[in-house]
């Protein structure tokens, strides 16, 4: 008896020992380096050294968060990181697009206030997600784009490159690659011609095979390495961030999903963070970032619900990827693709980064 009760004391000192212990504070961190087949067939090599970045990105964004700083600095850290190595296709690495130039995007949310900011198709600009984080908190505007979006940089004194800064040896040789199918493609479709005389829509012998669409080369035009980044702080904030160079050989002025809030990114601290990486035209049709939060305000669905969703019912597959993370500190990484570059840490311990499945 005396046993039972000294047992059951000691229980009830150590649990209030538990419930006088401040709680801990809660941060959440996820980023993505790009999904498509590419993510997961690349070399070794190649893997090894872009989990390598991707994990220093997210030591980088753990630091801010531990420390109790705001999740809009640790994933305007993390993104900064990522646009400055050219292994992914944001800042150093963009890719080019049909006239052999860079137009590069971003944006950034924060959920605390709906803030949010955008670039789109700027040249000069080394970090356009510094840029987009001005154009939300020195602008009464959301997107700026082109010629206008680089005179506010220079207002600024963002740093600023050639636009021969961006020629990476990577994105390059993608580049050569789909012209190389294209001029291929023109070259059979002469041939054609010149033995028919004309060409017959749809008639089986003057079909030329769609060498552009269907091959590996359409793919890895935006396989590999968008960056984002979505993350809760300790005070209980989210905020989301894209960054791209966009697709290779995409049409100069095209604009893809990244620079679009409510489609590349998301953050309201009411219910998530989102930001997403895929082909941008149905993450844009599909408003994909703020359609996972609209799930979870009205739907009152989890988040890997409101995620599975969007990528099986509302994208197509092998349209892409996403990550989020939701006010409590759930995480969500999920894609359509053959993988997704991807990582995430939180307070309970996690720390994780992932190539490919
Ligand atoms: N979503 C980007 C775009 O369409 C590309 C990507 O995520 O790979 O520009």
């Amino acid at each position: 008896m005396t046993l039972a009760i000294t047992a059951l004391s000691a229980a009830l000192i150590s649990s209030q020992a538990i419930a006088d212990e401040p709680a801990k504070p809660k941060f959440a961190i996820a980023i993505h380096g790009g999904a498509g087949s590419s993510a997961a067939n690349a070399t070794p090599e190649k893997v090894a050294l872009r989990k390598a970045s991707l994990k220093v990105a997210l030591e980088q964004g753990v630091a801010i968060l531990k420390a109790g700083g705001d999740s809009l600095d640790a994933v305007q850290t993390v993104i900064v990181h990522l646009e400055n190595d050219p292994q992914f296709n944001a800042g150093k690495g963009a890719v080019f697009n049909a006239v052999g130039s860079h137009e590069l995007d971003a944006s950034i949310m924060d959920g605390k206030t709906k803030s949010c900011g955008a670039v789109a198709g700027v040249s000069h600009v080394k970090n356009p997600i510094k840029l987009a984080r001005l154009v939300m908190t020195e602008t009464r505007h959301v997107l700026l784009s082109g010629p206008g979006a680089e005179t506010f940089a220079k207002q600024q004194n963002v740093d600023w490159v050639e636009p021969n800064y961006f020629d990476t040896e990577s994105a390059r040789s993608s580049w050569n690659r789909y012209r190389a199918r294209l001029k291929k493609r023109d070259e059979q479709k002469d041939q054609l011609k010149n033995k028919a005389g004309f060409l017959v829509p749809n008639h089986p012998n003057h079909r030329i095979p769609n060498l552009v669409a269907s091959s590996q080369e359409q793919k890895e035009a935006w396989s590999i390495g968008t960056v984002g980044c979505v993350a809760l702080d300790s005070k209980g904030n989210l905020a989301g961030g894209t960054s791209t160079g966009g697709m290779t050989f995409k049409k100069f002025g095209r604009i893809g999903d990244s620079p679009i809030v409510g489609a590349g990114t998301y953050a309201d601290n009411e219910t998530c963070a989102v930001s997403s990486t895929g082909v941008g035209e149905e993450y844009i049709r599909n408003a994909v970032a703020y359609d996972i939060s609209a799930q979870l305000k009205y739907k009152k669905v989890s988040l890997a619900e409101a995620v599975k969703d969007n990528l099986e019912n509302r994208l197509k597959k092998g349209d892409g990827g996403l990550i989020a993370v939701d006010k409590d500190g759930n995480i969500a990484m999920g894609f359509n693709t053959g993988g997704m570059a991807r990582a995430a840490a939180d307070s309970e311990g996690r720390f994780e980064v992932i190539w490919g499945e």
